[in-house]
């Protein structure tokens, strides 16, 4: 596997990739991978001739008082796992080789990035807009993979890249989940083992969601309280939102069917998301 550290070696190995007529697949992380990044991996390698893995913890997505500096970092693992999949290249560049120190054009994700995760984290999807479109510049890719872990990031990506006439095919993959169900995050790595217990809770909520929905349940609100309910029972957690939502617009849905859940709450100190798409009406 290459490894690029800079972006005139990230651009030179792709530029060389291009001239072999190459079909090039950027699989944007932070690292700490885990097999939800590894699911991404796999589906870029079936669709692409080259396949670029960026990692880095991107500074400009986190608040004043959020987990940047503590954020899992482990470079050699993380190189040596992608090594294993058989990953053509790993991008990873440090803070100052992607940012100027002067730098100052951002990208404005518009009012999909004002609610829920952007509710809760402001500023958050302006910089994963941000960072998004400076890895597709320089890595100029056919194919981006990115997971429906991050629903509302996934829509707001596919939004800037038709907005903005990228020239790339955003392709959403499914959740990756534990054996209980809990979604896979490199932030589950917070949580004590009382704690991790604890987190199926997200998931048992959108169970609960999908399981009235599935039984003819129509009501928006009903579903929603069915899910604050699971939630407000078990003691670690405490709720920032559950809400069923349009799939495409993200506005609260009109109805149950067809919606998609989104969850967001604190176990401790950690937060954790996670999502459903609930059956057809
Ligand atoms: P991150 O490193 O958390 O920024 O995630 C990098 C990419 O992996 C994003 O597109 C995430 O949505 C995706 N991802 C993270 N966790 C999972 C998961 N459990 N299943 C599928 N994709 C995931």
């Amino acid at each position: 596997m290459e490894q690029a550290v800079s972006k005139e070696e990230i651009r030179q190995l792709v530029l060389e990739a291009r001239r072999e007529g190459k079909r090039v697949a950027l699989v944007p992380t932070m690292g700490a991978l885990h097999e939800g990044h590894l699911s991404l991996v796999r589906a870029a390698q079936a669709r692409a001739d080259l396949v670029v893995v960026s990692i880095f913890v991107n500074p400009t997505q986190f608040g004043p008082s959020e987990d940047f500096e503590a954020y899992p970092r482990d470079l050699a693992r993380d190189l040596a796992l992608l090594s294993a999949e058989g990953v053509d290249a790993a991008f990873t560049p440090g803070t100052e080789a992607m940012y100027a120190p002067d730098a100052q054009v951002t990208v404005d994700p518009g009012p999909l990035g004002d609610v829920w995760e952007g509710a809760s984290r402001p500023g958050h999807f302006r910089g994963v807009c941000t960072i998004v479109a400076k890895l597709f510049a320089l890595v100029a890719p056919d194919l981006a993979f990115f997971g429906e872990k991050d629903y509302q990031q996934l829509v707001i990506v596919k939004r800037m890249v038709a907005d903005l006439d990228f020239p790339v095919k955003v392709v959403g993959c499914p959740i990756v989940r534990e054996y209980d169900g809990l979604a896979m995050s490199s932030r589950n790595a917070y949580l004590s083992a009382e704690e991790r217990a604890a987190a199926t809770v997200l998931y048992r909520a959108l169970r609960e969601a999908e399981t009235l929905v599935c039984g003819g349940e129509t009501s928006v609100e009903y579903v929603e309280q069915a899910m604050r309910d699971t939630v407000e029972a078990e003691p670690l957690a405490s709720l920032d939102y559950a809400a069923l939502i349009d799939p495409h617009t993200l506005v609260r849905a009109a109805g149950a069917g067809g919606a998609r859940a989104i969850i967001a709450a604190r176990v401790g100190a950690t937060r954790l998301i996670d999502n459903m798409a609930m059956p057809s009406a």
